[in-house]
């Protein structure tokens, strides 16, 4: 019996995955392939390596369990499923859809291809609750999130996950790369994140358990707490597809809550932020590269290596800045509030380029997204689609002061303050002489702040009026 190929790209599970269970239905053979995608559109940052290696390794044990080999090969997608058709003489070939333009073009070209032949495409929804050309406003799309919200739950969402398929017909084993040759662990990060994730369908799912019996009631309040464990962690997971956001809803209403219990309502309005951001990159494809607003296409950008080295690094003198990113490069995750608040800080304060971050945070991000993170750079930059107004510069002081009133979460990264009272911890730069009672000398063991905030503000809300005066 000729064979079905399912191309894995970010559906990195059983259940829940319509292109496998479809193959399985079909009661042909199945191969089982993922691409490791070799061209420059593709490219995916360190943490983000790590990840895949390790959520690959799960896939493949899950596939194992069933009698299914995962074929694991490297280069074009596109030249690596026709060489694999070829070999095998496969009659169908299904996969789970993407947003970007390139990730869109792959599986345009691939239908091309074999459009003339008598093997079968298709392409099934593995990742969002609505697709992106679901929801429009007289065929336009929606600019702002809020509307096309409550435009996309005003209709159908009783959402259902499907089940794993219970037996999937195996395929002979077939050449494949080992998941180590890939080389995918850098020593960079490779030991870093073994205790904090768990990688894989099992892991997203156990995440998505203890999210749904702990911490859902108190979502709404607890999330902004940064030293709280208050929020689901599910971003990795959800970004590689190991776990579907159809499963997270269908799970939340079967535990009785729905749109309308407050923590609910704000984790599944937060899924919805997901969403938006595919939404956005599917009608805005170059929003990782471009000013969705163009009136800031000329705003001149600050160069200081050593200010963005001094982002990147947690050696800001900014307490709640230097934790968030210190935290980032040690978990490869931060808060949404810190996220922008950071965002912010660079982006305004020091007046670096929302591209830098992008790219640092692409980097050092378990769950870099192309689309989320692009919209959020975007949104705290002033520059995007429903984006923050440029006048909303984030305080880190009085962030911390709110959301970390008794400096725990600093202490836990700038352990430099670990001694020091919350009256002083979150603007170390106002009390030092009395920091040294606490064996902390500015400058010396912890920095001086890199810019005076309030100053640095009112530069920024100076630069960016100009700007938006002359549009
Ligand atoms: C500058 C900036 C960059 C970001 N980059 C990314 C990124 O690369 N990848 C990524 O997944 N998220 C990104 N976000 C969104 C958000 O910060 C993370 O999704 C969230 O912090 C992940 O933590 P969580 O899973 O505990 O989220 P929860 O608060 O538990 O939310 C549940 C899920 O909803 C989604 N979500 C939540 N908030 C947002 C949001 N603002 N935008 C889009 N989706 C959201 C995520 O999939 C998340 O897992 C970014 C936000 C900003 C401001």
């Amino acid at each position: 019996m000729r064979p079905t190929i399912v191309w894995f790209r970010r559906d990195l599970r059983l259940s829940d995955n319509l292109a496998l269970a479809e193959a399985a239905s079909l009661g042909k053979p199945v191969i089982a392939l993922y691409v490791y995608d070799t061209n420059e559109e593709a490219h995916m940052g360190g943490a983000s390596q790590w990840w895949l290696h390790h959520s690959l390794k799960a896939l493949a044990k899950s596939l194992q369990e069933k009698g299914l080999q995962l074929v694991l090969r490297r280069g074009d997608p596109l030249t690596i499923i026709t060489q694999l058709q070829q070999e095998t003489n496969a009659s169908h070939i299904l996969w789970g859809r993407l947003y970007s333009a390139y990730e869109r073009q792959l599986g345009e070209k691939l239908k091309k291809h074999f459009s003339d032949s008598d093997i079968i495409t298709s392409s099934f929804n593995n990742s969002l609750l609505f697709e992106p050309w679901t929801v429009l406003k007289d065929n336009e799309p929606y600019k702002v999130f809020t509307p096309w919200w409550k435009k996309a739950i005003s209709g159908e969402i009783d959402f259902k996950y499907t089940k794993a398929p219970s037996s999937i017909k195996p395929y002979k084993n077939i050449a494949s790369d080992t998941l180590n040759e890939w080389q995918l662990i850098s020593p960079h990060w490779g030991h870093k994140f073994d205790d904090q994730w768990t990688p894989g369908e099992q892991g997203g799912k156990k995440r998505f358990n203890f999210f749904l019996h702990h911490l859902i009631e108190n979502y709404a309040k607890d999330r902004d707490l940064f030293a709280k464990d208050g929020t689901s962690k599910l971003s990795p997971h959800l970004h590689f597809g190991e776990i579907s956001p159809r499963y997270c809803w269908q799970r939340v209403y079967d535990a009785g809550y729905s749109l309308k219990n407050k923590g609910a309502e704000s984790f599944l309005r937060e899924l919805g932020w997901r969403e938006y951001s595919y939404y956005l990159l599917y009608h805005f494809p170059t929003l990782p590269t471009e000013n969705w607003r163009d009136i800031y296409n000329n705003m001149p950008w600050s160069q200081s290596k050593a200010d963005l080295k001094a982002w990147q690094t947690g050696q800001t003198g900014i307490p709640l800045i230097d934790a968030a990113m210190r935290a980032l490069w040690a978990t490869g995750w931060m808060h949404n509030r810190l996220r922008m608040g950071v965002g912010s800080f660079l982006t305004k304060n020091l007046g670096h380029h929302w591209k830098k971050g992008l790219a640092w945070f692409d980097d050092t991000l378990v769950d870099a997204d192309e689309a989320s993170n692009a919209a959020g750079w975007q949104w705290i930059a002033g520059s995007g689609a429903d984006a923050a107004p440029y006048f909303r510069i984030f305080n880190p002081t009085s962030q911390s002061e709110k959301f970390d009133p008794e400096g725990t979460y600093i202490k836990q990264w700038v352990p430099e303050l670990q001694h020091v009272p919350a009256a002083y911890i979150h603007a170390p730069w106002e009390h030092a002489e009395k920091l040294k009672s606490y064996g902390v000398e500015l400058g010396k063991d912890y920095p001086h702040p890199l810019v005076d905030l309030k100053r640095s503000r009112q530069e920024a809300l100076d630069r960016y009026a100009e700007f938006v005066k002359k549009a």
